[in-house]
């Protein structure tokens, strides 16, 4: 049956319309979960040039103590040998809160790559599932184009056999309708449009020599059995 066929077509041409779509969220997925692993590798990588620049700092400050220490045993004055031991003191006390801070960024760069693998894990998981789904929508998409192009066939052939004035009226009706161009009647109700026909139009429908309209929708109306 033509209207059938032109049903048919109409679901998968909706459908068809949905996969770029569906593609599109994929592959934003993809996007999302890439973005969450390479911002926490960027933060991994400023906690270690955070910690490199602590340990330049450490140096400095040995060095200088090691440069305090010369001057210390070079001296004979007591005074100046006192004032020396004091900066060295508080070079020693600044080594130490900076080294306190390189512990602390130590254990986030530990932190960071625990999350790092385990975001790996989740992203390369993502990525299978996703790499299916998609080609899961190939396969999809190719299914629906040879029904359709099945269908297409199909409807042609059915369209040939019919006279082309109830062809045309056919065609005009399903694209104003959308959904059916030619319905039952139902104990002289029109299942497109619900509405009860005339006694008369319900004998013409019945008598099945003629096409009968609905009055009220206009749909092709053919007798419930
Ligand atoms: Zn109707």
């Amino acid at each position: 049956m033509l209207q059938d066929r032109q049903q048919k077509i109409k679901q998968i041409q909706t459908e068809t319309k949905t996969l770029p779509l569906q593609r599109k969220q994929l592959e934003a997925q993809l996007a999302t979960s890439a973005a969450a692993l390479e911002s926490l590798k960027q933060n991994a990588r400023h906690v270690e040039v955070d910690r490199k620049k602590l340990e330049l700092d450490v140096g400095t400050r040995t060095t200088s103590i090691a440069r305090l220490r010369t001057q210390q045993y070079e001296t004979r004055k007591n005074d100046e040998f006192q004032a020396l031991g004091h900066e060295i003191e508080r070079y020693e006390k600044e080594i130490q809160q900076i080294e306190d801070q390189e512990l602390e960024l130590m254990e986030q760069a530990d932190k960071l790559k625990a999350q790092i693998a385990a975001e790996e894990k989740k992203a390369g998981a993502a990525k299978q599932s996703i790499a299916r789904q998609l080609s899961d929508l190939e396969a999809k998409a190719s299914t629906l184009q040879s029904r359709l192009e099945q269908l297409t066939k199909e409807r042609a052939e059915i369209a040939e056999k019919i006279d082309e004035e109830v062809l045309n009226r056919f065609e005009r009706l399903f694209a104003s309708k959308g959904d059916a161009a030619i319905v039952a009647l139902e104990h002289e109700v029109c299942t497109g449009c619900h509405m009860k026909v005339t006694t008369q139009t319900a004998v013409r429908v019945k008598g099945g020599k003629e096409i009968v309209s609905c009055e009220q929708c206009g749909r092709i109306l053919y007798a419930a059995e």
